[in-house]
């Protein structure tokens, strides 16, 4: 995960240039906007600014190298189509029709967790339009001294009594709401920004996390069972005869425990490490960099955690379905021109309520922000979970 680069814009000049070149449009994108007639409506998706694809008239969005997607999936519906090609019909017809059940039930959980956190917006936020930009790079300004030192980029903000430090992305032209983070991949920020997943196509956070987990805590079981059943597979075919030509005859299923036996340490190991995120209400992000670690004395907690387990995993899992705030299928105005964003709550910074945050525009996030800035009480020390 790469920060965006930071650079102080001296007071009274103009709005500065994303510090790297704006992204090329995916190549569906230039494809559609290409067959788009000039006299047509176009849809958000077909400029939309980050590096993803869009399909199916942008219903569905991923990453724009889903290479390693495809590699995931390719190896979950391979090893389990062995499995129900050459190992179920002896299990079912030797012990129970129960195992190709429970795999069928279990490959088509996988595969659904799957095709949700790679095709969903993982709560990517609407970069600020010219005017909403103006208007932030002229209030940054207007917080400048005499001095010949340029306003810092960053902002504090109180949650749950703690003070958070929002910095300034400088490629969305807006300050980054807590817990958001510039995907370098996508090139978006994300809201409750976990990671990129190269193996899933997309990035994880706010709106994909709940799939996310659930797709490697079952693809663990999936794994597991699978591992087990070509075991006792290969373990009753061997009674009375040898063991090895019973693994010649069979070289589907030891493809199979091959695949199954060097994937399922690091799923396992994986499912681990987000269950304890889950637990903690942390985000890999914020784990990684130890944003909340005790370092600084335990005062400095997760502001964000509800101090109880049951309680974390409730609000990490079970949390309301947060709309899309980039309005992808929505038509561009013809008088506007970047795609406005859709209307949704005002978020309320300051609480510990962030699974509720929902943004409308940079100038609707200033506007709360600046209310938090009221207080004129100043952090003993700013901390920086970002
Ligand atoms: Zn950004
Ligand atoms: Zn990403």
């Amino acid at each position: 995960m790469k920060e965006c680069e930071y650079r102080q814009i001296p007071p009274g000049t103009p709005a500065a240039p994303p510090s790297s070149e704006p992204p090329a449009p995916a190549a569906s994108s230039m494809a559609a906007a290409a067959a788009t007639p000039a006299h047509g409506r176009r849809r958000k998706w077909e400029v939309f600014p980050g590096r993803n694809r869009f399909y199916c008239g942008g219903r569905l969005m991923l990453a724009r190298h889903s290479g390693v997607f495809l590699l995931t999936l390719g190896l979950i519906v391979v090893t389990s189509g062995l499995f129900f090609a050459f190992d179920c019909p002896f299990l079912a017809r030797n012990l129970t029709l129960a195992i190709p059940i429970i795999a069928g039930i279990l490959f088509l959980f996988v595969i659904s967790c799957l095709l949700q956190t790679s095709f969903r917006d993982p709560g990517i936020l609407p970069r600020a339009t010219p005017s909403e930009a103006a208007d932030l790079e002229k209030w940054i300004d207007s917080l400048g001294t005499s001095t010949y030192r340029p306003p810092a980029r960053t902002m504090e903000v109180v949650i749950n009594k703690y003070m958070v430090k929002l910095k300034y992305c400088y490629t969305c032209k807006m300050f980054r709401p807590p817990r958001t983070s510039h995907c370098s991949v996508c090139d978006n920020c994300v809201e409750r920004f976990d990671h990129h997943c190269p193996w899933v196509g997309n990035c994880v956070g706010k709106r994909n996390y709940r799939y996310f987990y659930a797709f490697i805590l079952s693809l663990s079981f999936l794994t597991a069972f699978i591992f087990a059943c070509v075991i006792t597979h290969l373990a009753l075919r061997s009674q009375g005869s040898d063991f090895l030509t019973v693994l010649k005859a069979t070289p589907a299923s030891v493809l199979e425990l091959v695949v199954c036996f060097f994937s399922v340490w690091s799923i396992f190991g994986l499912s681990g490490f987000h269950t304890y995120l889950v637990a903690s209400n942390l985000t890999t992000n914020e784990d990684l960099k130890g944003a909340w670690s005790n370092k600084r004395g335990s005062e400095f907690a997760n502001p964000y955690s509800h101090k109880s387990i049951f309680t974390n995993c409730c609000a990490v899992l079970c949390g309301p379905f947060y709309p899309s705030l980039i309005d992808r299928r929505g038509f561009i105005q013809a008088d506007a021109g970047t795609p406005s964003t859709p209307k949704s709550e005002i978020p309320s910074f300051g609480t510990k309520s962030d699974a509720s945050m929902c943004v409308r525009g940079t100038k609707e996030i200033l506007r709360t922000l600046c209310a938090s800035w009221q207080n004129p009480r100043r952090p003993q020390e700013a901390l920086s979970n970002i």
